[in-house]
């Protein structure tokens, strides 16, 4: 049978696995960190670093097609691996998310609209940038964020040079800070044929940076809804997309604001997996492997709360909750901000 080559081995690996192997494919995981999440459920694993030609090579070799769970993968790995099999998503997916300066430029380029942004490379740029997009804003690293990390917030024109220094000078932009009344996601994917289809869009909470809760429904008028769809339809369709993506968007009284694209399965999208028939997992791995998109339409109310470093401790007591369904990552180590495992509540029957 077909081998689903995986890029990372991380949670999100883990949970493509199983949706994979459900619909009788096995996975190969390739991660430079040894006995990742994914290794404990994949058929196979790969232990290598991503400059090592040899085993990129062999592992290429073994599988029909490759995706991966997470966006900061080395151009060399991917020029080496694109050569052998097909990437999915594309190359120009994963070029446009890694960096947001290029994100940002392709989604306004689309005409949807993002917060003001202007790029910062030292203390002069960063003083211009200042003025173009205004304060409060956000000094976020170009590459290689997430969970809200290398992002600093400026208040006043005398944070600058902390804020400089707190990202050690990285190429990075600024970005207006936006009043948002809630934080929406719609979680969408594009067949091998160019169909799309979107999940119900889920309200996010964060603290600290870190995703804490999604909510369906999110709280949205109809034509909110409407417009989230839109909005991730077009970036779908710029990019020729095949695959899941998350895309993060700010409810604002003047409309949707579109923060980042995620060109994978999403934190985001986790409720799916006791909401729909056709979760975001197994919505990838049919869109890769050129299946039908499934039904991934909503049939119950649920809230998904991420189990974070110590909140694993609460397992036991949410074991013997009703209409709770827990995921963990088996992850050995506890770490303060660390996603050690998720638990979806349904609240109730789509409503
Ligand atoms: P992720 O883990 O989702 O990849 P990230 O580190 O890439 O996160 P962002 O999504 O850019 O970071 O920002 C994290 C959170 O910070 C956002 O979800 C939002 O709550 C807040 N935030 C980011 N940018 C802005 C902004 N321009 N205005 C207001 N709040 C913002
Ligand atoms: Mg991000
Ligand atoms: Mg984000």
């Amino acid at each position: 049978g077909a081998v689903i080559g995986i890029l990372g081995g991380g949670q999100l690996a883990r949970m493509l696995s199983v949706a994979a192997a459900r619909l009788g494919y096995r996975c190969h995981v390739y991660d430079p960190a040894p006995n990742p999440p994914a290794a404990h459920v994949a058929a196979r694993a790969t232990t290598a670093p991503w400059d090592d030609a040899e085993a990129l090579e062999r592992f290429a070799a073994e599988v029909s097609v490759i995706t991966y769970e997470f966006e900061n993968i080395p151009v060399a790995a991917l020029d080496l691996l694109e050569a052998q099999r097909p990437i999915r998503p594309s190359r120009r997916a994963l070029a446009v998310s890694q960096d947001r300066l290029t994100e940002k430029t392709f989604l306004s380029g689309l005409g949807l609209e993002v917060a003001p942004f202007a790029p910062v490379e030292d203390a002069d740029s960063l003083e211009a940038a200042i003025e173009t997009v205004g304060l409060p804003a956000i000094l976020k690293t170009r590459r290689l964020g997430y969970d809200g990390k290398g992002q600093v917030r400026l208040t006043g024109a005398e944070d600058a040079p902390a804020a400089l220094q707190a990202i050690a000078g990285a190429p990075a932009i600024l970005e207006g800070f936006v009043n948002f009344e809630r934080e929406v996601s719609v979680i969408a994917a594009r067949g091998l044929d160019g169909t799309v289809a979107c999940f119900d869009p889920g309200e996010n909470v964060h603290r600290e940076g870190i995703l804490r809760t999604t909510t369906v429904p999110a709280r949205l008028s109809a034509s909110q809804r409407a417009d989230a769809a839109l909005v991730a339809g077009r970036i779908l369709n710029a990019l020729d997309y095949v695959g899941v993506m998350g895309v993060e968007m700010f409810v604002t009284p003047g409309g949707l604001i579109v923060n980042e694209i995620a060109p994978r399965v999403h934190n985001s999208g986790h409720w799916t997996q006791q909401g729909c028939a056709v979760d975001q997992f197994e919505q990838h791995i049919r869109a890769i492997a050129g299946w039908p998109l499934g039904d991934g339409s909503r049939y119950a109310d649920v809230t998904m709360e991420n189990l974070i470093g110590e909140d694993v401790a609460r397992v036991p007591q949410i074991a013997r909750e009703r209409n709770a369904t827990i995921h963990l990552y088996g992850k050995a180590e506890v770490r303060p901000g660390r996603k050690m495992g998720h638990v979806n509540r349904i609240t109730g029957p789509a409503g």
